[in-house]
């Protein structure tokens, strides 16, 4: 069997559950540790045992960084590291403080975004 006969990759499956309103990492059946990004095999051990599971959702904040930017290009945003409870770290964007303000550590929550491209960005859990 090749990997094309395996059906849509894993990217265009993620999006797919983002579409339904599911955001899903992976993990693996052979070593039990979480996946992200989407991909074919395990990043911890090569496994291609590898399941979708409904995210928490909830993850804080690793780093940031201000990216400055034209007002018709989206502006002024943040790109930032967030680490996600079930133990991965996922690049995205955190909302509900200036580009400059993200603070570090702080717990935030995931929401998805549908549109072209279905995402996860993170909103700042306040209380
Ligand atoms: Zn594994």
């Amino acid at each position: 069997m090749t990997l094309e006969d395996r059906g849509p990759g894993p990217d265009a499956v993620y999006r797919e559950e983002l579409l339904a309103g599911r955001f899903t990492i992976q993990t693996c059946a052979d070593c039990g540790l979480a996946s992200f990004p989407p991909r074919v095999f395990c990043r911890h051990c090569g496994s291609d045992a590898l399941t979708r599971v409904e995210a928490s959702g909830h993850g804080v904040v690793y780093s940031t960084s201000a990216v400055r930017n034209r007002p018709d290009k989206g502006g002024d945003h943040n790109v930032s590291l967030v680490d996600l409870a079930e133990g991965v770290r996922m690049l995205t964007r955190v909302d509900g403080a200036a580009p400059t303000e993200v603070p570090i550590g702080a717990r935030v929550k995931a929401r998805i975004v549908t549109g072209d491209v279905p995402h996860v960005v993170f909103d700042l859990v306040t209380e």
